[in-house]
Parts: C-alpha cells; sequence; structure tokens
C-alpha cells in the first residue's frame, strides 16, 4: 500500500467572474489519492503508524464522530499495515452502521461509542478505555498531535511547483493541516485557513492563538466568514455550489470540507481579494466518502 504519497496531481481550473475577468487557479488534489481515504489523513498518520510500529504497538486506538474521514483512514491503514484499530465513536452507534462505520468494521476496526458528554480525549471513560488498550498507540480525534503535525508539513513538497504559488488555501477543522502548510511555506506565499466550524466574534481571537502556526511564509490568516450553517451542516446553496463547481471544473468536493473552500476561494476572488498576478494554490484535502450520507440526487457525482 501506499500509505505515504509522493506525488499529488494538479488540477488547473478557472471560473469567470460576474464583472467578466476570469479567475485561474490550482487544486492539488489529494482527493485522488484513494477512492475513500481522505487525502491529508494519509499525511497525518504516517508518524502515527511509524510510531506504533516502532514502539510495537498492536494496533492504533483513536476517536472521531461516526462520519469522521480520519477513522476511516486509520481503519484502512492499520488494515494495510497487518495493525488492529479502534474507534471510539462520538455517541450511539446506529444498526444498521452508515457507509463510514460499516468501512471502518469491514476494515478490522473495533468500535466502542462513548456518549457525548464523555467524548473527550480526557474523559474518565475515554481514560478507561485507554488503559484497558495500553498496547495500543492512542491518537487524538483527527490526527491531530505532533505526528499528525509533521506528516501535514510534507503535503507542499508533494505538489507540483507549490513554490510557484502566491496564495494557498485549506480548509481547517482542527487546524493541523494549516499549520503543516504553514510551516513549510516559502517566505513569497500567504498561507489563508478557511474554519468550517462556526467560530463566534468573541472567540477569533483565542482561535488565532490556538492556531498561531510557525511559518516561513509572507503572511498567515484565517477568514472565519465563510463556515456557512456550521461543521457538517449544509445548505441548498451549498449544494448549489458543490454542482456548479463540479459542472465547470469536473472537481467533485466534500459537503464538510472542500465544498465550504471551493465556495470561499471563488467568494474571494469576487471580493478581488487577490492581488493582479497572484496565482492561487487550493488544497482538495478529501473527504468525499463524507457524501455518501446525503440522499441519492443531491450531488451530480
Ligand atoms: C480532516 C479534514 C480536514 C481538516 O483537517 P485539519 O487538519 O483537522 O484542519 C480538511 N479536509 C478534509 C477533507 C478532512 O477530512
Amino acid at each position: 500500500m501506499q500509505t505515504i504519497p509522493l506525488t499529488i496531481a494538479s488540477t488547473g481550473a478557472e471560473w469567470l467572474l460576474a464583472n467578466g475577468t476570469v479567475f485561474p487557479f490550482t487544486v492539488a488534489r489529494l482527493d485522488v489519492l484513494h477512492p475513500v481515504i481522505s487525502g491529508n489523513k494519509w499525511f497525518k498518520l504516517k508518524y502515527n503508524l511509524q510510531k506504533a510500529i516502532s514502539e510495537h504497538k498492536q494496533g492504533i486506538l483513536t476517536m472521531g464522530g461516526a462520519y469522521s474521514n480520519h477513522l476511516c483512514a486509520t481503519a484502512f491503514a492499520c488494515f494495510e499495515q497487518d495493525l488492529s484499530s479502534i474507534g471510539i465513536i462520538r455517541g450511539e452507534i446506529k444498526e444498521p452502521l452508515n457507509t463510514t462505520l460499516a468501512f471502518c468494521k469491514a476494515h478490522g476496526m473495533q468500535l466502542i461509542p462513548v456518549s457525548r458528554a464523555e467524548y473527550d480525549s480526557n474523559s474518565a471513560a475515554v481514560n478507561q478505555i485507554k488503559q484497558q488498550n495500553d498496547h495500543f498507540s492512542f491518537v487524538p480525534e483527527g490526527g491531530n498531535n505532533s505526528e499528525g503535525l509533521r506528516g501535514c508539513t510534507e503535503i507542499l513538497s508533494a505538489i507540483d511547483d507549490a513554490h510557484s504559488y502566491t496564495h494557498i488555501l485549506c480548509a481547517m477543522g482542527t487546524g493541523t493541516t494549516f499549520k503543516g502548510i504553514a510551516a513549510a511555506a516559502k517566505p513569497h506565499q500567504t498561507v489563508i485557513g478557511i474554519p468550517v466550524l462556526k467560530i463566534k466574534a468573541a472567540e477569533q481571537q483565542q482561535f488565532l492563538q490556538q492556531h498561531a502556526a510557525t511559518t516561513t511564509a509572507a503572511a498567515t490568516t484565517v477568514l472565519f466568514e465563510f463556515a456557512g450553517a456550521g461543521y457538517a451542516r449544509t445548505t441548498q446553496e451549498q449544494f448549489n455550489f458543490m454542482n456548479l463547481f463540479y459542472t465547470k471544473t469536473g472537481i467533485p468536493t466534500d459537503i464538510v470540507y472542500t465544498g465550504k473552500l471551493m465556495q470561499a476561494a471563488v467568494t474571494l476572488a469576487e471580493q478581488h481579494y487577490f492581488p493582479q498576478d497572484s496565482s492561487v494554490l487550493l488544497i482538495h484535502s478529501g473527504g468525499l466518502q463524507g457524501n455518501n450520507s446525503l440522499p441519492a440526487g443531491t450531488l451530480l457525482f
């Protein structure tokens, strides 16, 4: 298995703006690394897998929601590496399993539900599961640890000519991917993070402090206004945009992260946010398996 993707394909595309000018951009296609596994999750797992193997652990114990891209990636990566995996699932596990959890189970992941109230990497319930499975290496939700960050610093070097862009945009969940990209960006580049969680105005300063990136880039910026209806919440307007984006570019996006990222990029271009002669790289971090939760026919792809 190709646990460590070496090259990421890019797709050039353009968008006709309301004023008749064209916004050209490039999409780094982490979504095509694997049909199910979310692109950035490979990078976050790389050093976590190495750690589990070098410490002779039986496998990886991690956690996530019932639609988590990270759980799918962990189950699959462990399966391929002959490691065991355990997923602590937020809330109850509904039968029949949804496609995400069915995929995890089919790849050997043991699923343990933990109530929403106790769903925290340091709660008593989770600590007990950790103790009972101390021969497993624990990876926090979303692969958000120092090994995950280290893997994300390698994303840019896997993209052809990544240094040639002036602006690099990515979606932000835990922000590990953003931090990794910022750490590897060049001094002429601006890295822009688009949170997909709604952050209240009063909490934005704290969010920025928590996500302050050690960076070699010219600037890092977080733009809060594109979270739409909030984390994993969708609207018909978003589906319409995702369908339009697919029709115009041939690129499918996911409902949680990359649909919002692409919409943010197009909106920014409409607002003439990017100076003339900018070259814009959008990180398609994958996540398409999450679209399986939608009623058939919602999306064109
Ligand atoms: C997990 C995920 C993200 C968020 O990455 P973070 O490093 O947690 O910010 C973005 N896009 C997709 C498709 C994901 O699965």
